[in-house]
């Protein structure tokens, strides 16, 4: 699941994405896990490639921003891999967390931290599925189950962090608490003690955790913004097909570059 790459690449003559480069000045090449010079977007700005993503404009940040799963282990810049997606590595984390909190948003983040999580991990011995069943990943107090680095950067400015999937698939960021033993404040509580009715979510992957988070937060009554060029799924294929999921399910499908509020 781990060979085909997110984007298949922009489309002739698109030139630069709207926005790009916005909400970037104080990354940098190390933040963006590449060699400097590289002069690859990172991942936003680019084209998603698929019909799913386009239409409603660029994110902003104007809500709390739901970061999930973008940890070590679902990185392919990772080593060793554990269970890498591809992509994950090029996306401008950086630029996206510096733009958001500098506009004065919120972010907290979600990550798998499997102490125990049963058959989500592939019993031994056997095969895992990559649909129900999946090679080990994301445990608990290991380097794989860190966040990448250039969010770890800027850990201490997330406004809180939820731990997920300790003894089982956790695949909601709702499912998650702050602190790591389960008995923190969950999600959808911190989001309402701060008034919030609307959030924004990006993460890996598309098809499985920012999906089961962006559908929990729509039951759940927020209005939701999937950033689509901050998500990354297993296939181009299946992140097109859950972003088409979620926009049917009542998101609002952003695409291109983060902008600053205001920002033309
Ligand atoms: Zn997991």
């Amino acid at each position: 699941m781990t060979t085909a790459r997110r984007r298949p690449g922009r489309p002739p003559g698109t030139g630069g994405a709207p926005g790009s480069g916005q909400g970037r000045s104080s990354s940098t090449a190390a933040d963006a896990g590449q060699a400097p010079g590289t002069g690859q977007a990172a991942g936003a700005g680019t084209a998603t490639g698929c019909d799913e993503a386009a239409g409603s404009g660029p994110p902003v940040p104007d809500r709390p921003l739901v970061l999930v799963d973008v940890q070590n282990c679902f990185s392919d810049g990772f080593t060793p891999p554990e269970l890498p997606v591809a992509g994950v590595a090029e996306v401008d984390w950086a630029g996206l967390l510096d733009c958001w909190l500098d506009g004065g948003s919120p972010v907290v983040a979600t990550r798998d931290w499997h102490v125990d999580p049963g058959e989500h991990f592939a019993p031994p011995g056997t095969d895992p599925d990559f649909a129900t069943t999946w090679p080990r990943h994301g445990v608990a107090g290991t380097p794989g189950a860190e966040l990448v680095p250039p969010v770890a950067r800027r850990a201490g400015r997330l406004a809180a962090l939820f731990h997920k999937g300790q003894h089982g698939p956790g695949y909601s960021g709702f499912d998650g608490t702050v602190g790591a033993d389960g008995t923190g404040q969950r999600l959808h509580d911190w989001l309402r003690t701060r008034g919030a009715d609307g959030i924004a979510v990006a993460g890996v992957a598309t098809s499985h955790c920012v999906r089961a988070t962006v559908l929990d937060a729509l039951r759940l009554g927020y209005a939701v913004d999937v950033l689509a060029d901050y998500c990354v799924g297993v296939t181009p294929e299946a992140h097109c097909r859950a972003l088409a999921e979620l926009r049917a399910a009542g998101a609002t499908i952003r695409s291109g570059a983060v902008r600053a509020r205001g920002a033309p």
